[in-house]
């Protein structure tokens, strides 16, 4: 049997259970010895409404309580508030708020999930790897290619597959890639058969060492629809290049409503519908998401019967405007590139300038429905009732959180959104993150709460938790976009 040396105490904040001695830390940097006791590393964060949008990092001073703070003002989070696994005894803080003459009360705990992970979206044209690709961070695979949206990739990483599901390299790199990106630092990932991406939340992606600046306006054939009308009579022909549906103006309904002549065009690759082509070449990073860098490769011969003439005009733009092109047919039909017009300029600046700055987003995504609830209320079920009739309401750090419908709590937040280093792990490996639910106090009672252990806000503020009382103010974090 192994017996613990006398000066070390024991963290039971989660199922590791580590002796760590005096003046160090445990194994997940979250918890030390103090003086013989232990305490939570970082401070409780609290909410101040009174500092601006997301700014401002502060110790916050007992003496800042002077009475002339409401509770409205403050919102203590889960950042630094410890946790209470197994959950056999009521969460870290419960604390009661009055807001606008109604008694809140709002549980404050870190959670640990093993089933948690992020979606992530990549706004880029560029190919990064095709659906169900795995994606791999130190060459262990942390997630897969989901489904692309509109002008951005996507990705699924983490889940219980990945951190508990496979090995030991797996689960822990899995664990640390989900933490640094929840943190909002840079992580660079690799897609099997696709490119490497480096993402930070809130940042331009950078694909195979290139910055991400813009993401597309719209798919080709909605750009030939939005823009149609400033082309006409500027250009003969203009085709839109993208690697998902490639427009054509003469063809499309843009352009026929519009008077459009023909132009004997060729496009290779399957036609849709009319002045819509799909699969003109393979996805890559050249133009419009393909592997092209020579838009001329996606032309067939041009047809005279069809209205093709020597001297007729041609502009290939990228759904970006990023890339551009403009040609005369020559007498055999052959387009030969030529400088762009003057003219032409502004409707391709205009393509650019309508593009959105490319962005990763990362969204935290866990399952609540756990033992967690338990620090909650004694009858667990009825947490997830009163969130699932939205009279609970989970916050992730203060942030808002969207609540799957359907069985238990499984919510997604905005990680751009929470504190700094909000997200911390435990080796099992599992995510700690910060959880809150508030609830009118009446409501709390009848769900089985636990109403006795309920301390106001100035309580909380002077005496701080059983991990110490260290506290730190920071603006809530509005949503810019
Ligand atoms: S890993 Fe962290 S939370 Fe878990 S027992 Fe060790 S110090 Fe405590």
């Amino acid at each position: 049997m192994t017996r613990a040396r006398p000066e070390k105490i024991r963290c039971d904040a989660c199922p590791v259970m580590c002796y760590i001695a005096e003046g160090k830390i445990g194994a997940c940097d979250r918890y030390a010895n103090q003086g013989g006791k232990i305490i939570r590393c970082d401070p409780l964060t609290v909410l101040d409404r009174r500092i601006a949008d997301g700014g401002e990092i502060r110790p916050f001073l007992k003496s800042e309580w002077d009475g002339t703070l409401s509770d409205d003002d403050l919102f203590v989070t889960a950042v630094g508030s410890g946790t209470t696994y197994p959950d056999y005894k009521p969460a870290p803080f419960i604390v009661s708020r009055e807001v606008d003459g109604v008694d809140f009360v709002t549980v404050v705990t870190e959670a640990i999930f093993s089933y948690c992970g992020v979606k992530v979206k990549i706004d880029t044209d560029r190919h990064l790897g095709h659906e169900g690709a795995v994606v791999r961070c130190q060459g262990e695979a942390v997630g897969l290619m989901i489904t692309s949206e509109y002008g951005s990739q996507m990705m699924s990483l983490g889940g219980v597959d990945h951190l508990t599901g496979g090995s030991k390299p797996e689960g822990r790199v899995t664990c640390d890639t989900l933490m640094r990106l929840c943190n909002r630092e840079a992580v660079e990932l690799t897609v099997d058969g696709g490119a490497t991406v480096v993402v930070q939340a809130g940042q331009p992606p950078i694909v195979d060492g290139q910055r991400e600046e813009r993401m597309r306006v719209g798919c080709g054939s909605a750009t030939i629809g939005m823009f149609a009308s400033q082309w006409q009579g500027l250009v003969d022909e203009v085709v839109v290049v993208d690697d998902h549906i490639t427009g054509v103006v003469s063809e499309h309904q843009a352009g026929k409503v519009l008077g459009w002549p023909d132009t004997g065009i060729r496009i290779k690759g399957r036609r849709s519908t009319p002045g819509r082509y799909f699969q003109v070449a393979a996805p890559g990073l050249g133009w419009g998401g393909t592997d092209i860098q020579d838009p001329l490769t996606i032309l067939g011969p041009w047809l005279e019967k069809k209205g093709a003439r020597p001297g007729l005009t041609l502009l290939m733009v990228s759904t970006t405007g990023e890339q551009y092109a403009y040609y005369e047919l020559d007498d055999d039909l052959e387009p030969q590139e030529k400088p762009l017009p003057s003219a032409l300029r502004p409707s391709v600046d205009l393509i650019a300038e309508n593009c959105e700055p490319a962005l990763c987003t990362v969204l935290f995504m866990g399952g609540a429905g756990g033992s967690l609830r338990s620090g909650v209320t004694r009858n667990p079920v009825r947490l997830t009732q009163s969130v699932q009739a939205l009279k609970t309401t989970v916050t992730c750090g203060g942030a808002p959180t969207y609540v799957w419908p359907g069985g238990g709590i499984t919510l997604m937040a905005d990680v751009t959104r929470m504190p700094d280093n909000s997200f911390g792990y435990v080796p099992t490996p599992a995510i700690v993150a910060p959880l809150e639910f508030t609830v009118p106090r009446a409501d709390y009672r009848a769900l089985g709460g636990h109403d006795e252990a309920v301390r106001d806000v100035a309580d909380v503020l002077e005496h701080g938790g059983e991990y110490g009382a260290d506290l730190r103010a920071v603006g809530p974090v509005e949503r810019k976009r």
